[in-house]
C-alpha cells in the first residue's frame, strides 16, 4: 500500500456507537484521486497486539511511502482526571505506542510518518517537541493541501516546504492552502469497510461566522457564504452513499450548522429534493433561532435529529465576555419554542462551561436546577470544565485576557482564579458531581446523545428507539441489552 491513514476514536463502544472519522477519509480520497493506494485503519488504539500486527502484516511494506496519524479523536495525552502523560499516549500506554511506531519503521524504512488534526498546530510548537523524531512531519491546519504536497514530493521529487517552530517540521495550510473545499467530497470504496446502511460523515460547511473568545478551532470568524459546498457536489455525494451504501444517516461535523438563514434554506432544498429521508446530528447556535422565526421548522423538515446547542453559560455577564450573552431568561424562552417545535422528534443537548470568568458556583448550581426540572426543553445537558492552555495559547481569551481575568497556573492547564477560589480542579469536581445529578434526572441521557445520533443508528439503535425513549423518559436499549456490534 503506498499510504496508510490510521485513526481512531477512544470514546467508540457498543453504547456510544461507532461511526468512521471523516477526515482521513477525505484525505484518503483525494491521495486515491492523485493515482496512489491508500488504506483507512480506524480504532486504531484499540487494536490489541495481535490485530495491530496483522493488520500492519498486511497493508505496510517496504514499498509504502507514507503513515499518516490523525489526532482529532484521539484522547488527549493531557487530561487533567485520571491519565499522566509519562503513561498514556492518546488512551494508549506510551511502551506501547513507541513500539507500534518502531513496528512500522522496521515494515516501512522508506515512509514519512505524520501527524495532523486538531491536536497538532503551529502555534501549538512549544508542545510538540517531545515529538520530534517520533514523527516527521507535523501537518498544520486544513490536511488536504500539505498532504497532496507531501505526496507530489515523494513521488514526483517536487520542492517541500517545511516551517519549522521550536525546531518542529510543520508543513502548513499557509504554505499549501486548500482552496477546493467547495468542491470536495468524500468517497468511500468497498476496502473502507461501510455496511449497507452504515451512518458516515458528510461536511456541508467548514468554518464558522462567529469568534468566541474561548473558542481554539481554526477557520474562525470567516465570512458569511465562505467555505461553504456546492449544493450540486453535495447532493451528488449524498446519491452516491445512497445508491452504493445505503446512507440515509449522518454527522455533519459543521461549526455552526444553522449560522445563517440563507445557507439553511439551501440544505433544505438539497436534503428535501432527495429520494430518501436524511436524518443528521450537527452542532447548532440558540440564539439564530431567535432572529429567525422559520428555522426550526425547516431544520426538522430537512432531517435534524440531534442538535448540539453550545449555550455555555446561562450568566448573562459571563456569556457577553466569551460572545454567547443571550442571557438566562432569553435561553429558557428560545430553547422551550425551539422543543416546541420538534418535540421528542429532535434530540436536543445543551453544553455548558464551568470555571467561565465573572460565574460563580451559585450561578451554576442555578444553571443545574434548571437543567434537572423535567420541564426544561433539553433532553440533555453536558458540563466541561474550562480549558485553558498557558503553553500553547490559541483561543483570544488564552491569547489575551487571563491574567486581565485573574487566572493563575499551576502547570500547563491547571489554573485557579483567586477571587472566589475557583479552579480546573473544583470546576472538574462540579463536572462529575452535575454529571450525575443529570444522569439521575434523566435516566435515558446516555443513550441519547444528540450529535451520536448517527453513532447509535450504526449499533442497531434507531432514531424512532430514540424518539420512544425521549417519550417514555426511560432507557430502553440498556434493558433490552443487545445492540448491533458493528464496529470492527
Ligand atoms: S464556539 Fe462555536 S460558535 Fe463560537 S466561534 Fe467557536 S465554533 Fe463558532
Amino acid at each position: 500500500m503506498d499510504t496508510v491513514l490510521l485513526s481512531s476514536c477512544n470514546d467508540a463502544n457498543a453504547s456510544n456507537g461507532y461511526l468512521k472519522h471523516g477526515a482521513p477519509m477525505r484525505l484518503a480520497t483525494e491521495i486515491r484521486r492523485m493515482g496512489r493506494t491508500c488504506k483507512v485503519i480506524d480504532l486504531f488504539t484499540k487494536l490489541n497486539d495481535k490485530a495491530w500486527e496483522i493488520l500492519i502484516d498486511k497493508y505496510v511494506d517496504k514499498d509504502t511511502r507514507l503513515i499518516g496519524i490523525s489526532t482529532t479523536l484521539l484522547s488527549t495525552y493531557f487530561t487533567g482526571d485520571d491519565l499522566e502523560r509519562e503513561v498514556y499516549f492518546w488512551g494508549m500506554p506510551y511502551e506501547i505506542f513507541r513500539e507500534r511506531i518502531a513496528m512500522i519503521r522496521r515494515r516501512a524504512p522508506n515512509a514519512l510518518i505524520v501527524v495532523g488534526g486538531s491536536q497538532v498546530g503551529i502555534e501549538t510548537a512549544a508542545t510538540l517537541t517531545d515529538y520530534i523524531g517520533i514523527f516527521d512531519l507535523f501537518i498544520s491546519g486544513q490536511g488536504e493541501g500539505p498532504i497532496k504536497a507531501i505526496i507530489r514530493h515523494l513521488y514526483d521529487g517536487t520542492d517541500l516546504k517545511i516551517t519549522r517552530a521550536h525546531d518542529v517540521p510543520f508543513v502548513t495550510q499557509e504554505s499549501y492552502p486548500n482552496h477546493n473545499f467547495k468542491t470536495s467530497d468524500i468517497v468511500w470504496l468497498p476496502e473502507d469497510l461501510m455496511e449497507y446502511g452504515e451512518g458516515a460523515v458528510v461536511e456541508v460547511a467548514r468554518g464558522c461566522v462567529f469568534k468566541c473568545s474561548y473558542c481554539t478551532y481554526d477557520l474562525i470568524g470567516k465570512s458569511w457564504g465562505d467555505m461553504v459546498k456546492d449544493p450540486g457536489v453535495l447532493r451528488r455525494e449524498l446519491m452516491r452513499n445512497y445508491e452504493m451504501w445505503g446512507t440515509t444517516h449522518y454527522m455533519i461535523p459543521d461549526d455552526t450548522f444553522n449560522d445563517s438563514i440563507e445557507k439553511v434554506r439551501m440544505l433544505h432544498k438539497v436534503f428535501t429534493s432527495l429520494p430518501f429521508q436524511i436524518e443528521f446530528g450537527t452542532y447548532i447556535r440558540l440564539d439564530l433561532f431567535m432572529r429567525n422565526p422559520d428555522m426550526a421548522k425547516l431544520l426538522l423538515e430537512m432531517g435534524i435529529r440531534g442538535g448540539n446547542l453550545g449555550i455555555e453559560t446561562l450568566n448573562k455577564k459571563a456569556g457577553r465576555l466569551i460572545g454567547k450573552g443571550m442571557g438566562e431568561e432569553r435561553v429558557k424562552e428560545t430553547a422551550a419554542q425551539v422543543r416546541e417545535v420538534w418535540g421528542n422528534k429532535v434530540v436536543m443537548r445543551a453544553n455548558f462551561i464551568l470555571g467561565l470568568p465573572e460565574e460563580d458556583e451559585d450561578s451554576m448550581y442555578r444553571t443545574l436546577e434548571w437543567l434537572t426540572d423535567p420541564d426544561c426543553p433539553f433532553h440533555y445537558a453536558e458540563f466541561n470544565a474550562l480549558r485553558i492552555d498557558r503553553d500553547a495559547p490559541k483561543s483570544k481569551m488564552e491569547l489575551e485576557d487571563m491574567k486581565r481575568l485573574g487566572y493563575t497556573f499551576e502547570n500547563r492547564m491547571l489554573w485557579s482564579r483567586k477571587s472566589d477560589g475557583m479552579s480546573y480542579r473544583r470546576a472538574q469536581a462540579l463536572k462529575l458531581e452535575f454529571k450525575n445529578k443529570i444522569y439521575q434526572s434523566r435516566p435515558y441521557a446516555a443513550m441519547v446523545m444528540a450529535f451520536g445520533v448517527p453513532d447509535r443508528n450504526n449499533v442497531g439503535i434507531s432514531t424512532s428507539e430514540i424518539t420512544r425513549m425521549l417519550d417514555a423518559r426511560v432507557d430502553l436499549v440498556t434493558s433490552r441489552g443487545e445492540t448491533k456490534p458493528w464496529v470492527g
